[in-house]
């Protein structure tokens, strides 16, 4: 038997162990809409639906919930598609609910010969009004007992085209006075004019979800149809459609919590709006976090796979911190990355000992963490530029970095002291002059001097000028909780840097993810066919064990 890591493998060993299902035959499907793109919790989904897959030797298909034809288009399907493919998931097939409009169609009739559906002719308003509430039954429809012969006509009828849209309705026929809602005669099909992405105008009339889910499911073999925990309530509804059509093995709905992200948006109707109303550029801005702007921003894939495998599966909805999700990017990235030399806000650094012609290569750590050491080769030159955080006129006790007279070691260079400033005729500082030593150089250090501070920097003979971009959130956090989308937003999302970075990358033209050292992990991003670089995660880790 296998191992079960959450309540779902435990419920799947259940059925197998109780004759309910064949070891072999276990089958899930991720069941996405296709009115957007996926987004960060839908990556959960994939993983639980893929974890099942691969943990059982069974299927798990791509079934496009295609229900609702006024929001759901080609590109969207895409789109979902390339994401799935990002992820590493290989699904057994695609399908569609509209694959199986016929076959619902036929299921339709056939609860109609068993008495258990009826043609409505109430609308919507009206059927709503008469659901009842949590305390009180509802009232039964006027409609409810028209004969089979009698429905069976009116559902034809509906289908040839002969009512205008929501004149009618099918119902199925439960139970009106249920303590649960959706059991209160719910309607199944409605009639409804409008070109589907597939079907083009073939059908006038299209079933709800909680009809054409089940139905679907079992005609693909879902054993586990596994969905969030706002279908738990829906799951006496996907049970009677099992059982009133004698579906064997009938699919088990098992529902689990959804992800929710601190500081993300993560409903595509808001995601969609952020887009439509040009607060980000498209689906694939990095700010978002729909899985395609993920890839933009740099977040590996198989980071995102390792953060849905930690935060693991529940019954129980819960928030996630983004820093946790950032701490599982950072670890992936600092394993993987390559190292390299940025500075964000030049400050130009003249090494008055240093003979004007001079030029010297120095070794530089690809990344400390490979088990072979790699290095490669960065020049330095006489006029340098460092960050202008790592200098500072009035520094604070234990300062580390550059100050008037103090000394700081030059990353994989020489050790050079500050002597003197020049400033500009506003008064701010423009340049600094420096003294290096010679006997100071890493790996060959014979100078005798101690340094706390080792910092980052750029020959000016090689220096590349690049937009450098740091992202911000969309949302503020946690304590504007609950209050509308708008008013959480970020006005301050990206902050754009001039910065200086070492040739070496920019002639790499992948997108490969860099450690800027001291300041976060970048990689390259074309922003309206310009080239910068962006972040993908900073280095500090804010993350509250
Ligand atoms: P949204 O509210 O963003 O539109 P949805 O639930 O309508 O999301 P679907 O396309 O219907 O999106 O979702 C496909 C699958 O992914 C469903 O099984 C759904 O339950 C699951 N899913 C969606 N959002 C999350 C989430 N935040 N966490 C876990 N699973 C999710
Ligand atoms: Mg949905």
């Amino acid at each position: 038997m296998i191992e079960p890591t959450n309540f779902i493998e435990q419920f799947i060993n259940e059925d197998i162990e109780s004759g309910k299902v064949s070891s072999d035959s276990i089958q899930t499907r991720f069941p996405p809409e296709p009115n957007g793109y996926l987004h960060i919790g839908h990556a959960k989904s994939l993983c639980l639906n893929f974890g099942v897959k691969e943990k059982y030797n069974g299927k798990c298909n791509l079934f496009l919930d295609d229900t609702n034809p006024s929001k759901e288009k080609a590109e969207y399907e895409d789109a979902i598609k390339k994401d799935i493919e990002w992820l590493g998931f290989s699904y057994d097939a695609v399908t569609h609910a509209s694959d199986y409009y016929e076959k619902i169609y036929e299921f339709a009739e056939k609860e109609i010969e068993l008495g258990n559906a009826f043609v409505c002719d109430m609308t919507p308003e009206e059927i709503s009004k008469n659901r009842g509430t949590l305390t009180e039954p509802g009232k039964e429809s006027p409609f409810r007992n028209r004969s089979v012969e009698e429905n069976l006509k009116l559902f034809r009828e509906m289908r040839a085209g002969k009512y205008p849209d929501g004149s009618k309705c099918l119902r199925a026929k439960i139970d009106m006075a249920s303590p649960n809602i959706n059991m209160r005669d719910p309607v199944i099909y409605r009639i409804l004019r409008e070109t589907h992405y597939r079907t083009g105008d073939k059908w006038c009339i299209y079933p709800m979800y909680d009809f054409a889910h089940p139905i679907c499911d079992y005609m693909q073999g879902v054993t586990h149809s596994l969905c969030t925990l706002e279908f738990e309530d829906h799951r006496p509804l996907y049970d009677w459609v099992g059982i009133t059509l004698g579906f064997k093995p009938k699919p088990r709905q098992i529902e689990f919590a959804r992800l929710n992200v601190t500081n993300l948006v993560m409903s595509k109707r808001y995601l969609k709006k952020l887009v439509e109303d040009g607060s980000v550029d498209g689906w694939d801005d990095p700010r978002m976090p729909t899985l395609t702007g993920l890839r933009a921003r740099g977040v590996p894939a198989e980071a995102l796979k390792d953060f849905c495998g930690r935060i693991g599966i529940s019954k129980a909805n819960s928030e996630v911190q983004i820093s946790y999700f950032e701490a599982c990017v950072r670890e992936y990235l600092n394993i993987h990355a390559e190292r390299a030399m940025a500075v964000l806000k030049p400050l130009k650094v003249r090494i008055t000992n240093y003979p004007e012609d001079k030029t010297e290569e120095v070794d530089f750590d690809v990344n400390p963490n490979e088990e072979e050491k790699r290095t490669r080769k960065i020049l330095f030159s006489k006029t340098i530029y460092i960050d202008a955080d790592d200098f500072s006129l009035a520094p604070p006790p234990k300062y580390f970095r550059l100050k008037k007279d103090g000394y700081v070691r030059l990353k994989s260079a020489y050790i050079i002291k500050c002597d003197d400033i020049v400033f500009d005729d506003d008064g701010n500082v423009k340049e600094l002059l420096c003294s290096y030593v010679p006997e100071s150089r890493s790996g060959n250090d014979t100078s005798g001097i101690k340094v706390k501070g080792v910092i980052q920097w750029v020959s000016d003979k090689t220096a590349v000028d690049v937009e450098i971009r740091k992202y911000g959130y969309l949302l503020n956090d946690e304590e504007y909780a609950g209050q509308d989308f708008s008013e959480r937003m970020n006005k301050n999302s990206v902050t754009v840097f001039s910065g200086k970075v070492e040739p070496y990358v920019m002639e790499n033209k992948d997108e490969r993810p860099y450690q800027f050292i001291r300041t976060g992990y970048f990689k390259r991003l074309k922003v309206k066919g310009k080239e910068i670089l962006s972040e993908i995660v900073s280095l500090k880790d804010n993350f509250n064990k």
